[in-house]
């Protein structure tokens, strides 16, 4: 569960601390599937860093699976980043030179896992998000939304807590986006915690529960029921 309790964030430039997050109040149970909305520079990939435990907040409290991230130390904040969270990027981060096995196989080589190991597993989730028949490819012979998809196997190999995606059909055209999507509700479905950020009321559109942000401060954090 993730419990964020009166976070706020300002960066400092120059002499001048520029706020970006006032009184961030928010709890995400196992299970839940969120989106988060809002004008360019509302504060959101600044809330997704935070909730990924890649930047700390100015103040305020935040609790992870009952560990007091603020009070954890960088070995820590790394440990429970690759324990608990996934990633997924707007520009997939997939490194250039591994093909799309090899690109899944890194986190779980982070994680001391056996080569063959590691290989059963990978070759596990890429088969999952479709790709069973591109495992060799490099990314750049990947389409867009192949790409996405290594990127979402990247991030469930290790079986995460929590994926954290920043506009991830963000570079993607519609059909791409809709694949990427049916496959998030998949996982969900399947009991995977997913947080994202979007633009797009379509993509919107897939998750129970939409949080707006308007300059760093949360306007509306509605639920609502499928039929
Ligand atoms: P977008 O939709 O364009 O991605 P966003 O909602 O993700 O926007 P953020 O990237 O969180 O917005 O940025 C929020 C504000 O914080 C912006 O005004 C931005 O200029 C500022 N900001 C973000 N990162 C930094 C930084 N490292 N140093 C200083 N200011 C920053
Ligand atoms: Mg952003």
């Amino acid at each position: 569960m993730i419990s964020l309790k009166n976070i706020f964030k300002s960066y400092t430039q120059g002499d001048l601390d520029v706020p970006v997050l006032h009184d961030i109040n928010i709890e995400i149970n196992r299970g839940e599937f969120v989106s988060i909305m809002g004008p360019s520079g509302s504060g959101k990939s600044t809330l997704m860093n935070i909730i990924g435990c890649i930047d700390r907040p100015t103040s305020g409290e935040y609790v992870l699976n009952e560990l007091n991230i603020l009070e954890s130390d960088e070995k820590k904040l790394s440990m429970i980043r690759n324990q608990f969270i996934g990633f997924v990027f707007q520009h997939f981060h997939l490194l250039p030179r591994l093909t799309a096995l090899e690109n899944v196989e890194l986190p779980l080589i982070y994680g001391g896992i056996s080569k063959k190991e590691r290989r059963k597993r990978a070759q596990e989730v890429l088969a999952k998000v479709g790709l069973a028949d591109r495992m060799d490819h490099l990314p750049n012979q990947l389409s867009g939304g192949q790409k996405q998809r290594v990127a979402i196997a990247r991030a469930i190999a290790t079986n995460p807590s929590f994926i954290l995606a920043d506009e991830p059909t963000g570079a993607l055209d519609s059909r791409s986006g809709e694949q990427i999507m049916n496959i998030f509700t998949q996982l969900n479905n399947e009991g995977t915690t997913i947080i994202m950020v979007t633009h797009e009321e379509e993509v919107a559109a897939y998750t129970p529960r939409c949080i707006l942000l308007r300059d760093g401060r949360i306007t509306s954090d509605m639920k609502r029921v499928f039929t």
